[in-house]
């Protein structure tokens, strides 16, 4: 497999790590090389010598989708497999944290904490906020990085209405019923830990435009995390107890081949490779919209631009579902921003553990969200709408970011009265 790659460097540019540092060994071929040079030279003094540069792997997945000649992604982690006893261990504080993300009661704690701080600093500071508190001499970086990053969508409805009717420039009310017609599709919906902990109401927003698009939902009892976290942050036995649970409570469903909907790319593209059963019944809810006519009504006179995440885009192909989504909005003009593949650095606990870097990667993907020309942000994964949020708030004040399912809700679900 490694003699796949022929080094024509297509996949360099796609990939963010090399961007930001123009290293070759922060690049796809330059780790493919040193693949190489371990699995000749296989010692630990060589592995010890490439453990940074494998630790800096994102695992975004871009270089996959960028090269031509089919070299798996696979390949690189298996280098991390290779040099992972030789990798600096994250600190006790950012050990403790990355093990609580598979906690939707801490996150829902986390969120709590986190709106409330940021409420006070948008009073004091306005929209200047984040870049105020960066250059505050509090010695706390990482805690300010945290603050920042922190994924947040209006906590109710005529908050979110309110915030897209001041940008579109008028009043809503809220349908009373939903345009729902033809006999509905059973689906089961799947709520991944950030949103549930963090972004509840927008969970909720989400469930009623699948409803509103012909959708008949059902709840997995006892569903737990994903594992995604779990897997990524060196706990493989937590993360298979947490599959297990998870395929026992798939298999309680009474059709138990009904399609599973998810609205975070992460959790998706992890629950895909409980194995091959669950390849096509995992589905994004893009892919489940994406597919259809949906019954929009109102006009959103905006210009979009829509951040695909890596676990969607890379992990799972899905990248015209969308943007099919947006472009049936009245009134909607979809925009695409330079460096569209490209990570915004978030990765999850790599965040956490790359801190500095992922910091750059956001601001550097909020330059380019910010040059696009367009209104509104919107993505669809909890962990790049925290991440590019921050990027923003430094990059561009203003600028709003929001769920994918909080604009289709707004464009489905409330009418203009003026
Ligand atoms: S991984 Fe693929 S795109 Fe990158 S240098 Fe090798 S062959 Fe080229
Ligand atoms: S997975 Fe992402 S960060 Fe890692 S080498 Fe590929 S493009 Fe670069």
């Amino acid at each position: 497999m490694l003699r796949r790659c022929v080094g024509c460097g297509l996949c360099l540019p796609h990939c963010a790590t090399w961007a930001e540092t123009g290293n070759e060994t922060h690049s796809p071929r330059g780790r493919l090389l040193l693949l190489g040079d371990m699995l000749e030279d296989p010692n630990p003094e060589t592995q010890a010598s490439y453990a940074e540069a494998f630790d800096l792997c994102i695992g975004c997945r871009a270089c996959e989708t960028a090269c031509p000649g089919g070299v798996p992604f696979s390949l690189l982690e298996y280098g991390q497999s290779l040099v992972a006893p030789h990798m600096e261990k994250p600190s006790a504080a950012t050990a403790f944290l990355s093990r609580q993300l598979d906690s939707r009661i801490f996150l829902s704690l986390l969120g709590s904490f986190g709106r409330g701080m940021r409420t006070v600093l948008k009073w004091g500071w306005g929209t200047t906020w984040r870049r105020r508190l960066d250059d505050a001499p509090l010695g706390a970086d990482n805690l300010v990085r945290l603050l920042g990053s922190m994924p947040v969508a209006p906590r109710n409805n005529e908050e979110l209405v309110a915030q897209l009717d001041r940008l579109v420039g008028m009043s809503s009310q809220i349908h009373k019923s939903l345009p729902t017609s033809g006999s509905p599709h059973d689906v089961a919906f799947f709520m991944g830990c950030a949103n549930e902990g963090l972004l509840p109401a927008s969970s909720r927003r989400l469930l009623a435009v699948l409803e509103a698009t012909g959708h008949r939902l059902h709840f997995l009892e006892n569903q737990e995390c994903c594992g995604a976290l779990a897997a990524h942050t060196g706990r493989p036995g937590t993360a298979v107890r947490l599959q297990q649970a998870n395929i026992q409570s798939m298999a309680s469903l009474q059709d138990d081949e009904m399609p599973v909907v998810l609205e975070a790319a992460g959790c998706g593209l992890q629950m895909k490779n409980y194995g091959p059963d669950f390849q096509d019944r995992i589905v994004d809810a893009t892919v489940l919209l994406g597919d259809l006519l949906l019954p929009f009504k109102r006009e959103v006179p905006l210009k979009v631009v829509y951040h695909d995440p890596c676990h969607a885009r890379h992990g799972q192909g899905i990248y015209q579902e969308p943007r099919n989504i947006l472009k049936q909005i009245p009134g909607l003009q979809l925009v695409e921003p330079l460096e569209s593949e490209m990570c915004c650095g978030s990765g999850g606990a790599w965040g956490l553990h790359h801190q500095e870097m992922s910091e750059r990667l956001g601001r550097r993907k909020a330059r380019h969200l910010r040059l696009s020309g367009a209104d509104l942000v919107v993505t669809s994964n909890p962990g790049c709408l925290g991440q590019i949020a921050d990027g923003l708030a430094m990059e561009a004040p203003g600028l709003p970011i929001l769920p994918l399912g909080d604009l289709l809700w707004y464009a489905l679900l409330t009418h203009p009265i003026n």
